[in-house]
């Protein structure tokens, strides 16, 4: 048992370095709180806030929701390729109630330049699809009724279909130049994507007064209230 002292213990904000931290941090600023550490320069894995009532953990990205969830963070910033991951296998475990609507990209299916996928999925082959995203990409598949055999990857998707890992991978797409640098292009839209609040359901309850400023300050800023 975990035990928390929660009266005196600040409001805990799970975030990524990178986009996610960089997308945030104006959000933050609009609801008037600063952070002053340079993550670039820091190794600080717990940072704090001009709110003396807020601080940040720096979590790997597909960290936050499992930290949300175990509510060790009462809040976090989450993609929905993430999320959909974490979703299919702790099935509403999160309250996730505002889009920011920042880190925005497309979850693709992409190929080499010279294959022709649509006649693979025409002709019914059985393709290999190397992702990290292996829920998202089950999903997607079955919906065409497709069969395909799935290889889990952890990064650097695009490698595989240039080695003969896969025939083509499941991959987040913003401006397309990591796939062109390797011979790859866009087939198909998986799903579109953005980062979500997400809250753990006790903290919800228990801290809702803490946290209800916070949450507003969030919907406001990202002007989805
Ligand atoms: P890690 O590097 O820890 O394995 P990661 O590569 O998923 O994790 P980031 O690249 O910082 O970490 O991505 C964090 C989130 O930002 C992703 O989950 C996704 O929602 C979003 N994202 C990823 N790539 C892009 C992109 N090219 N454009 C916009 N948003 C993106
Ligand atoms: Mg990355």
């Amino acid at each position: 048992m975990i035990a928390r002292l929660q009266e005196r213990t600040p409001i805990t904000l799970a975030l990524s370095k990178g986009r996610i931290f960089d997308e945030t941090l104006p959000l933050l600023e609009n609801a008037g709180i600063q952070v002053d550490e340079d993550l670039e320069r820091s190794r600080r894995l717990i940072v704090a806030t001009s709110d003396p009532d807020l601080r940040i953990i720096i979590v790997r990205a597909s960290d936050v929701p499992t930290y949300v969830q175990y509510g060790a963070a009462d809040v976090g910033v989450a993609g929905k390729d993430v999320l959909n991951e974490h979703e299919v296998l702790h099935p509403g475990g999160l309250y996730q109630p505002i889009d920011l609507g920042i880190a925005r990209c497309r979850l693709c299916v992409a190929a080499p330049a010279g294959f022709d996928y649509q006649g693979a999925v025409y002709q019914g082959a059985r393709l290999r699809v190397a992702t990290k995203y292996v829920q998202a990409a089950r999903e997607h598949f079955a919906a065409k009724g497709m069969h395909v055999d799935i290889i889990k990857l952890y990064g650097s998707m695009e490698l595989a279909p240039l080695v003969g890992l896969a025939d083509a991978i499941v991959d987040l797409v913003s401006t397309g130049s990591t796939l062109r640098a390797n011979q790859l292009v866009a087939v198909e839209e998986v799903a579109e994507i953005s980062s979500r609040l997400i809250v753990n359901r006790a903290a919800l309850k228990t801290r809702r007064e803490r946290l209800q400023p916070l949450l507003d300050a969030f919907g406001r800023a990202s002007g989805s209230e």
